[in-house]
């Protein structure tokens, strides 16, 4: 596919997608639920199926040619990454998504550090993947946790958050955006304002990847978390990036091969950063394609992707905003493409499931974010989130079945 950056042919991109062209229940998908996973472009698939045909070996082992040319596969897609984050590829550690990464930074560099006495900072709009693996750290440690909380709109109070970064924070955990209200947050504010109180910074950057150009070493955090499949990448794959320093001083998460230099019964050197967080054999054909996602990324370029899906956004705000009875959660300005919502006298899995039957994928639940759901006090909503894959006929699409959806519930 070649596409011009300056005009980008969105229905060639659509194109692309061989699950956008199926049915569901005999009805053409419309699929908005990519804040959940997002669809894979040929170009991946391809990638990881001409690994596996043609290339498939264990990586940093075997001196054979499939070896080195999986090694070779493998350090190129962490480089592709690397660039595509602005960021060192030796301050890449692969992962198998955020929660592995945000797990990592808990472990190797909060557990070792924190005493009692010490506090855990996290906002209200954390996905569960940011505040547990606080809390079991907080757990074992004696540090407690303590919650900046945002404003009705969605939007995270930084005077308040300002205030709560006192002396016993030693680590901020936040979003940079929110999985369930859409909120872009400013982290590169909020990471200044902690790091010149010494509070080191966890960033979770998977709703923020999949939208927009993100230069993670002008955010200035000590630790960004990524997932692949939310980009365009293979499921199993992501990132921990995280300052040198840290990475360099850290004690290993993971035992195990590759992660050792010379392992003998009185002791054992570790290999150096990032692959001595990788302990073990890694998903090789998914970071093979998620080096391709990002490729395709660029190549239609993050600022095309953001402008497409903000075009999106404003059609479904505009169209949603006529029907009757709807409500919707999260209207942070500069928000990205998800949008939760709720349905007058509709349960959010009853909604989920008539929409199904129109060919409307979007999701219903509490979207592991239950801090936010007790402050809206609602159990779930329903969510319906963009991709650039999107059409203005599917989002037509998915109005008209919400009316026919209302009536049938009213
Ligand atoms: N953080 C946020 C904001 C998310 O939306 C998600 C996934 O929904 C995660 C973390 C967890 O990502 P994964 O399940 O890929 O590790």
């Amino acid at each position: 596919m070649s596409i011009d950056r300056a005009a980008v042919d969105w229905a060639a991109v659509r194109a692309e997608f061989p699950l956008l062209q199926r049915e569901v229940h005999g009805k053409p998908l419309v699929y908005l639920d990519s804040a959940n996973t997002g669809q894979k472009p040929a170009a991946v698939i391809d990638a990881t199926d001409d690994f596996y045909r043609r290339h498939n070996a264990n990586v940093s082992r075997a001196v054979h040619a499939l070896g080195s040319e999986a090694t070779e596969a493998y350090e190129a897609a962490r480089g592709k990454l690397a660039r595509h984050l602005n960021v060192r590829a030796d301050e890449l550690v692969l992962t198998s998504g955020t929660t592995f990464a945000i797990n990592l930074a808990a472990y190797s560099w909060a557990l070792p550090r924190l005493e009692p006495g010490d506090a855990i900072l996290v906002s209200r709009m954390e996905h569960h993947a940011n505040i547990v693996p606080w809390q079991l750290v907080a757990e074992r440690t004696g540090a407690t946790i303590k919650v900046a909380d945002i404003t009705p709109d969605g939007v995270l109070d930084l005077d308040a958050l300002e205030a709560a970064m006192t002396g016993e924070v030693r680590l901020l955990a936040v979003t940079h955006v929110s999985n369930v209200l859409g909120t872009v947050n400013p982290v590169r504010e909020i990471c200044r304002m902690a790091r010149k109180r010494g509070i080191v910074t966890v960033v979770d950057g998977s709703q923020a990847l999949p939208h927009m150009a993100v230069d993670v070493a002008a955010i200035g955090c000590d630790f960004y978390a990524l997932t692949g499949h939310k980009m365009c990448g293979p499921t199993g794959t992501g990132a921990l990036w995280a300052r040198r320093e840290h990475l360099q001083a850290r004690p290993p998460f993971l035992g195990g091969g590759e992660m050792s230099r010379q392992v003998s019964f009185g002791g054992t050197p570790f290999n150096a950063p990032p692959h001595r967080f990788e302990a073990g054999t890694p998903n090789i054909a998914g970071h093979i394609g998620l080096g391709a996602a990002v490729d395709y990324l660029d190549a239609l370029g993050m600022d095309n992707i953001a402008a497409r899906e903000q075009e999106l956004l404003a059609h479904l705000d505009e169209e949603m905003g006529k029907v009757e009875g709807l409500r919707v959660i999260g209207k942070a300005p500069g928000k990205a493409a998800v949008v939760s919502f709720l349905l007058d006298g509709a349960h959010g899995h009853d909604l989920a499931t008539l929409l199904d039957l129109e060919g409307v994928a979007v999701r219903s639940g509490h979207h592991c974010a239950h801090p936010l759901m007790a402050y809206y006090g609602v159990p779930a909503t329903c969510r319906a989130s963009l991709a650039f894959y999107n059409t203005h006929e599917e989002i037509d699409a998915f109005i008209a079945a919400l009316r026919k959806v209302r009536k049938l519930l009213a």
